[in-house]
């Protein structure tokens, strides 16, 4: 297929734009749509914010940064 190799050229250039609109999650290192994110630059997406609940939030309201220690909310974002 010829158009293979144009296809798979301007996924590239494509994937560039997308990694900046998304967010690296910390934690498993895939790239996720939405993240949590804390002001330090710490991302973490939904599915480890939920594994790691237990660990991250003792009230369900704000979660604490594993890298900064700072509070952040749950709701607002
Ligand atoms: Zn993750
Ligand atoms: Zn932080």
């Amino acid at each position: 297929m010829t158009d293979d190799t144009q296809a798979s050229r301007r996924r590239k250039r494509r994937d560039k734009r997308i990694q900046n609109s998304r967010r690296q999650c910390h934690c498993c290192f895939q790239t996720f749509m939405f993240c949590w994110r804390c002001r330090c630059g710490f991302a973490i997406c939904q599915a480890c914010m939920h594994e790691n609940a237990w660990g991250m939030t003792c009230n369900g309201i704000t979660w604490t940064c594993p890298d900064c220690g700072a509070q952040n909310g749950y709701g607002n974002q």
